[in-house]
């Protein structure tokens, strides 16, 4: 038994004040521990630290420290044991690509025929545990609303537009999870979701698809929306997107609403609407900070948007019109203050 506290030297003093003998009583604390003793802050943990290591020990692991959170690589106190049901492919695809190589930490021996949380189809999927903060779990679960969106826009653009090669629709930015804080990389220029190419590849069409669970006027399933809201950044991002693209871009909404294949769920596209950019800002009603939160929105009449069905008669009479008008005059603006 050494009483080598010593060499800490005022600190060490602290220390055998507060009891402690040695560095094997030192190494039993956690770190949690230590900061609760009085005068113990993170500096003093911190050379306690280096201290430990030159002894090749370290301190105690704490049994009540807060989970790593998979996807942004970092402790969060709301990180916990979350479950999802993923085919075998996006579950090494989620480890590879959103969670720099971690594997889950728990996967079912069980196989189940149902709807994978990712890619929505109907495959043999596994129930799969990583350790999630509350924000990262929400967005794992809006990523299979939102490619279940994007097959259903390819799908009604596919029934309803015959002439299919006259107007290619090409999806840009294909929605898949991504690690913490690459989507805010500032270094990323806004796109739009999907553009229209002509058989000689130039892009006269955009579109910029929201899904949620809604329906709005004239289609779709239950009560209509009495307003829609937009985030006043996503109304920039679409601005700038159109100047990138030089061709007009369609605000698409989306109503995906989930189905129960219990144990898994399905998300069906149900209602399919668009709005033409220059129609919008007629149709603004407000500018207001979203209720607890403090983004801007812009309140917008529903009465903007069209049933989607109404898409080749855009194309047919009115987009040769906005494509002449975004070179005269420009985007429109989508809001005001
Ligand atoms: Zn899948
Ligand atoms: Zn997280």
């Amino acid at each position: 038994m050494s009483s080598a506290l010593d060499e800490l030297r005022g600190l060490g003093k602290r220390l055998t004040a507060l009891g402690l003998r040695d560095v094997e009583e030192l190494a039993a604390l956690n770190e949690r521990q230590l900061l609760a003793l009085p005068g113990i802050g993170p500096g003093a943990v911190a050379r306690i630290g280096s201290f430990l290591a030159a002894r090749d020990r370290k301190l105690a692991v704490d049994p009540y420290a807060a989970y790593e959170c998979a996807r942004h690589s970092d402790t969060a106190r709301d990180a916990e044991l979350r479950s999802y049901f993923l085919c075998d492919a996006c579950r090494n695809a989620y480890s590879s690509d959103a969670f720099s190589g971690l594997a889950p930490e728990w996967v079912s021996g069980e196989r189940i025929d149902g709807y994978c949380g990712n890619c929505n189809e109907l495959l043999v999927v596994r129930l799969s545990q990583w350790f999630a903060c509350g924000t990262c779990d929400r967005v794992m679960r809006s990523i299979g609303r939102s490619i279940s969106s994007a097959r259903f826009v390819e799908a009604s653009w596919a029934r309803s537009v015959k002439h299919t090669t006259e107007y290619r629709l090409v999806e840009t930015d294909p929605v898949a999870l991504r690690p913490r804080g690459k989507r805010s990389d500032p270094e990323r220029k806004p796109t739009v979701d999907f553009e229209v190419h002509t058989p000689d590849g130039q892009v006269i069409l955009g579109l910029e698809l929201k899904s949620g669970r809604s329906a709005l006027p004239r289609d779709g399933v239950g009560t209509p929306m009495s307003q829609f809201q937009l985030d006043t950044t996503d109304c920039d991002d679409i601005t700038t997107a159109a100047n990138t693209i030089a061709a007009p871009v369609l605000l698409v909404h989306a109503q995906v609403i989930g189905r129960a294949e219990a144990p898994t769920e399905r998300y069906v596209g149900v209602g399919l609407w668009f709005a033409r950019p220059w129609e919008m800002l007629d149709s603004l009603e407000a500018v207001r900070q979203r209720p607890r939160e403090t983004r801007d929105a812009a309140y917008f009449k529903t009465k903007m948007f069209r049933p989607f069905s109404e898409i080749p008669a855009y194309l047919e009479t009115e987009l040769e019109q906005d494509r002449r008008r975004m070179t005269d005059e420009g985007f429109p603006p989508l809001y005001q203050r």
